[in-house]
């Protein structure tokens, strides 16, 4: 029999008071409402909007009040919760089931009783120990109140210039707003990329676009010092000198909130992570933890990971809810699904990544294509790139990028369903989605995802990607650009390339050598697609460029042409 038939009255302690604790009370509290419900978090706000807190910033959300989703007052009215704010609860007494809370703001200390335990601790930015980190105006960013105080100090200092260490999504999202806020950004950020949960060739685009809007970011270069000077910090760095900036923010990932836990004797991961079976249930039976404190299982991979993700943190608070209240729910895993506005651009990715299939050995095969988001003969339509990444074996979806200007958020959320259901790249062929010219296109950019990558798979195209053109081989391999005179002249072309424009590439396939290969390349994909089955019918070898010059531009720094 269900708690919530029975009105069994659990004592349920929820630990944490924002995505996945906030979720959890109200879940538990719709669930059971006998079971009395303490809610314990160590700031001032519950259920406030972290994901906010940059366009606050920036000036995007102009009122403060709109950061916070919900009021103590109105969760305690709808819920009936025992909400205790400035509340730490600083220890877990397991044998005795209490916990010891301090009052942050009073110094008091005392103890509680529990049946059931939710953790929903959150992850804590990382603050490397670097010489001078704690100095005023080097900042972080988890809350409102450091929103506060970065949105204040620009208020006060009106600062020219800022500093971001970290080229994550917070410090992309940062960037652009305090671009926003009349500052001149500089990122430095210790890989050779921007955005690590993309490929390189796709954190290209993020990159241009970032410099574009005057951005300037400097790869591969680590903070190793920061020091007061005047009114700037210096940031000292392995190989770009020293660094000067009115305001530095630190954003170089989170670290799981797992001491409570750990010292609890609960079994952590190695992720760091709490570990939780798949009820979000911890080592003990009575303690649930959820959001991004808990380690969770990669839905393609099965490997543990960290999702630090609004999404999966509220999930797994309703899921944890259900468990603490007798129900029985199941979180089956986490794509990581995420999106970031950088700018005009949508960057998007869900699944694996091409770095992390080779990290754990999976086979995968790649298809970039560059559709346009809707009909192009209708205004406002742009390109999107799409990196795909499946299965050689079956055309199972392992994961995708997506970057682009419009259109992307829907793409990426069709790919994250595909692949939760476990799709093939023949049912992105075969998705009936909805099409008007203002939407999208009769083949809509998914269906084309899905039949490039099919030609793949059925061995209708054979093709290169970006870091295998360094193996080409001088006297073998012939580039053959089949872009029109004019996309040359603006665009240029690679070294070495053979020009023939698509259209006169049959009557002038006379002047080809059957002895050599050809590898044709076009601005996306398509043409060189064409001349590629042309070539192959006419008893040439041909391998298509994947992702055409569009991609290739932004990587060839890296690959040296
Ligand atoms: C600036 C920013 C932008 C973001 N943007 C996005 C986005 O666009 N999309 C997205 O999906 N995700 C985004 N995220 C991530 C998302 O906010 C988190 O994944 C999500 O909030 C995690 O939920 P949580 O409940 O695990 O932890 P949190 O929401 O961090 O809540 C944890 C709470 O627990 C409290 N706490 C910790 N220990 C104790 C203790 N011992 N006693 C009492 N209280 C305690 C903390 O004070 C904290 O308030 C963003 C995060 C930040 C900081």
């Amino acid at each position: 029999m269900k708690e919530e038939e029975t009105g069994v009255e659990t004592k349920l302690l929820i630990i944490g008071g924002v995505a996945g604790g906030a979720t959890a009370a109200a879940r538990a509290r719709r669930l059971n409402e006998q079971a009395r419900i303490v809610l314990f978090e160590r700031g001032e706000h519950i259920s406030f909007a972290n994901c906010g807190l940059p366009y606050y910033i920036g000036g995007v959300i102009p009122k403060r009040e709109q950061l916070l989703v919900t009021t103590i007052r109105d969760f305690v009215e709808r819920y009936d919760i025992d909400i205790r704010v400035f509340s730490e609860v600083t220890r877990i007494d397991r044998s005795m089931k209490e916990v010891e809370v301090r009052n942050v703001r009073s110094g008091e200390v005392y103890r509680e009783s529990y049946d059931r335990i939710i953790l929903a601790p959150g992850a804590e930015p990382i603050r490397p120990p670097i010489p001078g980190i704690d100095l005023p105006n080097i900042f972080s960013l988890r809350n409102i109140p450091d929103s506060d105080a970065i949105a204040g100090y620009i208020d006060v200092h009106k600062p020219r210039s800022a500093l971001i260490v970290g080229a994550g999504f917070i410090s992309l999202e940062m960037a652009e707003n305090l671009v926003k806020r009349g500052c001149k950004v500089l990122i430095i950020e210790m890989l050779d990329q921007v955005m690590n949960v993309l490929d390189y060739e796709m954190a290209a685009i993020v990159q241009a676009e970032l410099e574009k809007k005057g951005v300037t970011c400097r790869l591969g270069c680590t903070a190793t010092k920061f020091a007061k000077k005047g009114n700037h910090i210096v940031v000292s760095t392995d190989n770009a000198g020293d660094l000067p900036a009115d305001i530095v923010l630190m954003t170089v990932g989170v670290r799981p909130e797992n001491r409570l836990a750990k010292e609890a004797g609960l079994e952590i991961g190695q992720t760091g992570g709490i570990r939780v079976d798949p009820s979000m249930r911890t080592s003990d039976p009575d303690i649930f933890a959820v959001g991004d404190a808990a380690e969770v299982k990669d839905l393609v991979t099965g490997a543990p990971v960290i999702v630090a993700l609004a999404g999966p943190a509220n999930k797994q608070g309703r899921i944890a809810a259900d468990n603490a209240m007798g129900r029985s729910s199941v979180f089956k895993g986490s794509l990581g699904t995420s999106i970031a506005k950088v700018f005009d651009l949508s960057v998007a990715s869900t699944g694996v990544s091409e770095k992390r299939l080779l990290r754990y050995g999976i086979p995968y095969l790649t298809g970039y294509t560059h559709p346009a988001s809707h009909a192009s003969y209708y205004p406002g339509s742009e390109v999107m790139s799409i990196k795909l990444l499946f299965s050689p074996k079956d055309g199972k979806i392992l994961g995708a990028q997506i970057v682009g200007l419009a259109g992307v958020d829907k793409r990426i959320d069709v790919v994250a369903t595909a692949i939760k259901a476990g799709m093939t790249v023949y049912d992105l062929e075969e998705l009936e989605l909805a099409y008007a010219p203002p939407y999208s296109s009769a083949k809509d950019p998914i269906n084309i995802a899905g039949y490039a990558a099919a030609n793949i798979l059925k061995g209708d195209v054979e093709q290169i990607v970006w870091n295998e053109l360094p193996d080409l081989c001088d006297k073998e391999d012939v580039l053959l650009d089949v872009r029109n005179a004019g996309e040359l002249k603006t665009e240029g072309t690679m070294p070495g390339a053979v020009h023939i424009p698509l259209p006169q590439l049959r009557k002038r396939l006379t002047e080809l050598d059957k002895s050599k290969r050809y590898v044709p390349f076009c601005a996306a994909g398509l043409r060189s697609y064409i001349g590629h089955r042309m070539l192959v019918q006419h008893g040439f070898r041909s391998k298509s460029l994947a992702g055409g010059y569009r991609l290739f531009k932004g990587v060839r720094k890296k690959i040296g042409r």
